[in-house]
């Protein structure tokens, strides 16, 4: 389908809302009313292990049933065990979504059923589509991201973690950093080198590992915000049979390329409420009696103005992407606004609140927006930092030259200069 049907869409979205109604309440309006409710105002969930173990409990069974009802991977092509509708309809389904009160999402949930669900249903064999990519969509299986490694962010094809083939297995060795959620997941999806002798983009390949093989060690990292979601995730020759390669040997790069386009588009239009909103900054400025001071107020609007144009964004990149499948870089301009914005929202509380933003004065609502100003910075690393984004805008959406690359020779060459 090329072309929006529009009329084909509506039609969707009124069979959408009959299912949601059928297994979920309709949401209660979020009017953020000063002094009442839960004013928690994370970016990213603050969940003790108990806490999270019944929040997953609670969304796993919520995406079952969503999968079951045949809206799992509405973007997927039908050939990959997707409903193979374009993307704007996974827009719509989330806009349906948010009117009614489903489990939100969290990391792992969307690494399991966006990223990796998505990436083997494209590149794996049929016996893996088989065994693991509806597992993964519907949430019976977790699996989470070991890509970044301590030197290899940004630079991910520069990681070092290695896969050495032995006879029908491989044996994984390395270090892979902010794993989020590694705790609770059963599976992991991780790039190792395979070729050290070729480019470092042509040496890598993609893998799937049992979580809890001999030799994999998960240790948590606790952040500034207090949760420890993050992990390091240690290997020492860990074994895995070749049955769990994802796509051709040394063709990785190809694999976390289509992942990482998944994760920013992701990342940009996912539903879950993160943070403070440009409306609970009015309500916070009319609280402090600042709602008629010039300069705040043209921050407001400046925000208010970001908002509606992420939103416009988000609605734009997948029209564009209409015939679904690989969103590509423009799925980068989404994850940009977004994380913008969120340290525009935060820089405007803290100039608000001043002190009160870090010293809990008991004050019904002002301390929690530390929790936003705090979870901000990861937003702007999270699937890619915005300087990267803002290199694949210019490079891959704007057609403007490349940076100069000095990284060419083979990997093995570079890691001894
Ligand atoms: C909330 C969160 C969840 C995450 N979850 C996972 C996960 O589940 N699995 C996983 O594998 N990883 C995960 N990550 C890691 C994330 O992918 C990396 O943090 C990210 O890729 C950046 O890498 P880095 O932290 O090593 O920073 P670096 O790459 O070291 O970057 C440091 C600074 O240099 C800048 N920089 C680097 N290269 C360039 C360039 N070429 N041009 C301009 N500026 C540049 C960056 O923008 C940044 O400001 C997560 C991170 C966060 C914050």
């Amino acid at each position: 389908m090329s072309e929006i049907d529009q009329q084909h869409l509506d039609a969707w979205r009124g069979e959408v809302r009959t299912w949601l109604a059928s297994v979920a309440e309709p949401a209660q309006e979020e009017v953020f009313v000063w002094g009442e409710g839960d004013p928690r105002l994370q970016i990213f969930l603050a969940l003790s292990h108990d806490e999270e173990v019944a929040f997953l409990t609670r969304v796993r069974e919520y995406r079952r049933q969503r999968f079951a009802a045949g809206y799992g991977a509405i973007s997927l092509p039908v050939e990959f065990g997707g409903a193979g509708l374009p993307s704007v309809y996974s827009v719509a389904f989330a806009q349906e979504e948010r009117n009614f009160a489903v489990p939100p999402s969290s990391e792992i949930i969307s690494v399991t059923t966006g990223l990796v669900g998505s990436a083997v249903s494209i590149f794996g064999t049929p016996e893996q589509r088989e065994q693991f990519a509806n597992a993964f969509l519907s949430t019976d299986l977790l699996c989470c991201q070991l890509f970044s490694e301590p030197g290899a962010g940004s630079d991910l094809a520069g990681l070092s973690t290695k896969a050495v083939r032995d006879g029908d297995d491989w044996l994984i060795t390395g270090q892979k950093i902010w794993s989020s959620n590694a705790q609770f997941a059963e599976f992991g999806f991780i790039l190792a080198r395979t070729n050290p002798d070729a480019v470092k983009q042509g040496g890598i390949t993609a893998f799937l590992v049992p979580m809890d093989a001999p030799g994999v060690e998960i240790r948590p990292i606790r952040q500034m915000s207090g949760p420890a979601s993050f992990n390091e995730v240690w290997f020492d020759e860990t074994r895995i049979p070749d049955s769990m390669r994802i796509g051709d040997i040394d063709a990785g790069w190809k694999v976390a390329q289509t992942t990482l386009g998944f994760e920013r588009t992701s990342s940009g239009s996912g539903h879950r409420r993160k943070g403070g909103t440009a409306s609970d900054l009015v309500v916070l400025a009319q609280h402090l009696g600042v709602n008629t001071d010039p300069v705040t107020r043209q921050e407001l609007a400046d925000i208010t103005i970001r908002t509606r144009l992420h939103a416009a964004m988000v609605t734009k990149v997948a029209r564009a992407t209409a015939s679904g499948g690989d969103p590509g870089p423009a799925g980068s301009l989404g994850k940009l606004l977004a994380s913008d914005n969120l340290v525009r929202i935060g820089n405007t509380a803290a100039n608000m609140l001043g002190s009160a933003l870090v010293a809990d004065t008991g004050e019904w609502g002002e301390f929690a927006w530390g929790e936003h100003v705090l979870g901000a910075p990861g937003y702007r690393l999270a699937g890619g930092t915005d300087e990267v984004q803002r290199n694949i805008v210019a490079e891959r959406v704007l057609g403007l030259p490349a940076e100069h690359r000095t990284d060419k020779a083979p990997f093995s060459q570079l890691a001894k200069s």
